[in-house]
């Protein structure tokens, strides 16, 4: 019992690992993607003197720390990002893997995370959801919905049933938003809200939908509290969504029962 326990450690630790490595590609990608670059063709480079990195300078994380958060040629700032994103991405790699242990589950929700990553980031950098991530998220998790968060203990049938109900939901509520509110929340946002709804069902989303808007409620009230942004200055919804997509994954059907028990 002991040795499985260490085993399984073990695997947690080195799912921490690929996390690392994977979070170094998120950034990649979320450097590249909106620019319209390759993200596989360029090696990595500086992207003020671009100059080639070399390998010890790609160590997630370790390398940021001691070039203390400076390129070793042009000393060109490295955003704290970098890092942060490298060890979000290990952190949600090691709960996946501790979690859900190997299994197609596991290997279902890596993936997600790791877009809702990207997602995250570049609508945070850029206001921007990008379709080129959307819409192959989206061909993806229609195709593994059986064997992901969705379809867990369902039939075939009844896993397509609860990916459309979540799919209306999470892209109808944003659409009826965005439709109303004009402004101030993108079709971007809808077509990610669709995404989370073909990711984790029904239930799972509209949890997600309500802690976005709490957050992001309560985000916008305390900016506009200490004077950091007016009321007109739009801040994008869709590191929202996605950050309480993750929860929503994790613990969509958890705190809809606790929800439940608060009213009952
Ligand atoms: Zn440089």
């Amino acid at each position: 019992m002991v040795l499985q326990e260490t085993a399984s450690a073990a695997l947690v630790v080195l799912a921490g690992l690929v996390g690392l490595a994977v979070g170094s590609f998120l950034n990649v990608c979320s450097d590249r993607l909106p620019r319209g670059q390759s993200i596989i063709a360029v090696p990595s480079h500086c992207d003020s003197c671009g100059q080639p990195l070399a390998p010890w300078d790609l160590v997630p994380v370790l390398s940021f720390l001691w070039l203390r958060g400076q390129c070793r040629h042009c000393r060109a700032r490295i955003p704290w990002r970098v890092p942060l994103v490298e060890l979000a991405t290990g952190i949600l790699f090691a709960f996946v893997v501790f979690r859900y242990g190997i299994t197609a589950q596991a290997g279902v929700l890596l993936p997600f995370v790791s877009v809702l990553v990207v997602v995250f980031v570049v609508d945070l950098e850029h206001s921007l959801i990008l379709n080129k991530v959307i819409y192959p998220s989206m061909a993806v998790a229609l195709v593994v919905a059986p064997w992901g968060p969705v379809g867990h203990g369902l039939s075939i049938q009844s896993a397509y049933l609860e990916v459309l109900k979540g799919v209306l939901v999470g892209g109808g509520a944003p659409f009826i938003i965005y439709l109303l509110a004009r402004g101030g929340f993108g079709a971007g946002d809808v077509k990610l809200g669709s995404l989370l709804g073909l990711m984790m069902g029904f239930i799972p989303v509209i949890v997600t939908l309500q802690l976005s808007f709490l957050a992001g409620g309560m985000v916008a009230a305390t900016l506009m509290v200490l004077r950091i942004r007016r009321r007109k200055d739009p801040i994008p919804f869709g590191p929202f969504l996605a950050g309480a997509g993750v929860a929503g994954l994790f613990w969509g059907h958890t705190i809809f029962r606790w929800y439940q028990g608060l009213f009952n």
